[in-house]
């Protein structure tokens, strides 16, 4: 086809709004596959406000004649809201499209990632103004993410009018929890009253990792134990026992479970009253502390970042090391934890930045791990591509790395809702 020929593909467009930054997708229905990606980024840290755009390297098919491959672009562009990031991610992406591979996108739906739907969303739904309005509702749940999610929304509205707006959310996978599960062992009326309990966090890439590791284990979910831990700058670990959760690490904020970027995850909260009433932080400042001064960052007053932090350690950093030492001690006790919830594990699975890319943080987690039945290779894991199987052949249970693909899992929520039911 030459270039000037261009073919129309019904896509679903994918956005995942962050606190400064926006990452976005496009999915093609018919061949059910992202076919590129992209993110702008705004944050003050940004050195210039960048847009980037990367074709799917694992799309392998081929869409409307053109071979997918990849010739990514990153260009400066003129943003500094969600709304603008919104507009200038559907003209870019769509121009890109049609330049490089002569397609020409047709958004039919957009799916949002919202990460917080509290108990009032417990699947994917349309947006209409009643969602929206609860969305904004939630806020104070997610300060961060809700109110950008919601911009995002009446950005997409407004650019694509009539378009079907999905809104996925991320803890709508945990609805299902068990009681014994999302209740604290607090006062009862907190709960009942209050509101206050476990949500749960990271779902769409835990219910991803879930259906993922069937397909790489060959099984279906009946009687498959996993244990999935999504360790990127945030952190979570679920047990996940016939393709349900039973159990998960973060709590009623992103705040609980394991050791994070900046996040101390469970901490003694007799720590925040100290801090408080000792050395009199007001509240704002402990709120500061628990989501940008702690974990990994607050051990080794250097770095959130793992990469850096091993770099750091290996030129004889004692607090890098330190960090990261807790860091997957956390991780191992969390995932012993869950195996013991579960009644005996089949598989774990390393997901997320960390999880898909440090084969030093993995082997460290894993160590200790035999007695549970996981056995790691350590050269498949030192060579390890995802999504792959890094366990020693005679390891009792698996051991999976496997890249998480959260917009995909959207894409496909979307899918459902605005066409009929995909086969599996
Ligand atoms: P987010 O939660 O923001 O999506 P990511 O999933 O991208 O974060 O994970 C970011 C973390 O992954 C950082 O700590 C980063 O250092 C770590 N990471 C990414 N690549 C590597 C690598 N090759 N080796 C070690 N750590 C890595």
């Amino acid at each position: 086809m030459g270039r000037d020929q261009v073919s129309s593909v019904d896509c679903i467009l994918v956005v995942n709004s962050g606190s400064s930054s926006l990452k976005f997708a496009i999915y093609a229905i018919e061949n059910r596959e992202i076919l590129c990606r992209g993110s702008i980024d705004w944050s003050i840290n940004a050195d210039e406000h960048t847009l980037v755009l990367k074709s799917n390297r694992n799309a392998g098919t081929s869409v409307a004649g053109s071979s997918i491959i990849a010739r990514d672009t990153r260009m400066a562009v003129d943003v500094t809201s969600h709304g603008d990031a919104v507009r200038v991610a559907i003209r870019t992406m769509t121009e890109w499209m049609q330049v490089q591979f002569a397609i020409g996108i047709k958004v039919i739906a957009v799916g949002h990632r919202i990460v917080h739907g509290g108990t009032h969303f417990t699947k994917s739904v349309l947006v209409d103004s009643s969602v929206r309005k609860a969305i904004l509702d939630l806020a104070p749940m997610a300060p961060l993410h809700n109110p950008s999610a919601h911009e995002a929304i009446v950005a997409a509205e407004t650019s694509l009018p009539g378009i079907p707006q999905v809104a996925v959310f991320d803890t709508a996978f945990f609805a299902t929890l068990p009681e014994k599960s999302f209740v604290y062992p607090l006062p009862y009326e907190w709960y009942s009253e209050w509101g206050i309990r476990r949500f749960g966090f990271h779902g769409i890439s835990h219910a991803y990792c879930a259906v993922r590791a069937t397909e790489i284990l060959g099984r279906g979910y009946e009687g498959l134990r996993l244990v999935v831990c999504h360790l990127g700058n945030g952190c979570s670990a679920s047990a996940i026992a016939g393709g349900r959760p039973i159990a998960t690490s973060m709590g009623f904020t992103p705040l609980d479970g394991l050791v994070m970027g900046t996040r101390p995850g469970s901490i003694d909260p007799g720590i925040m009253v100290a801090a408080v009433r000792e050395h009199g932080l007001s509240m704002d400042a402990v709120d500061q502390v628990m989501n940008r001064g702690s974990g990994l960052l607050g051990i080794s007053g250097i770095s959130s970042d793992v990469k850096k932090l091993e770099i750091a350690a290996a030129a004889g950093n004692l607090r890098a090391g330190l960090a990261l030492a807790i860091f997957c001690d956390r991780v191992r006790s969390t995932i012993g934890g869950l195996a013991v919830t579960l009644g005996g594990v089949d598989a774990v699975v390393f997901t997320a930045g960390i999880g898909e890319n440090s084969s030093q943080q993995r082997a460290t987690i894993c160590h200790g791990l035999n007695c549970i039945g996981l056995h790691l290779d350590d050269h498949l894991n030192t060579t390890a591509k995802p999504d792959v199987d890094i366990a020693t052949q005679l390891s009792p249970a698996r051991i999976l790395v496997i890249e998480t693909q959260e917009d995909l899992m959207i894409a496909r929520e979307v899918s459902q809702i605005v066409t009929k039911p995909l086969p599996p």
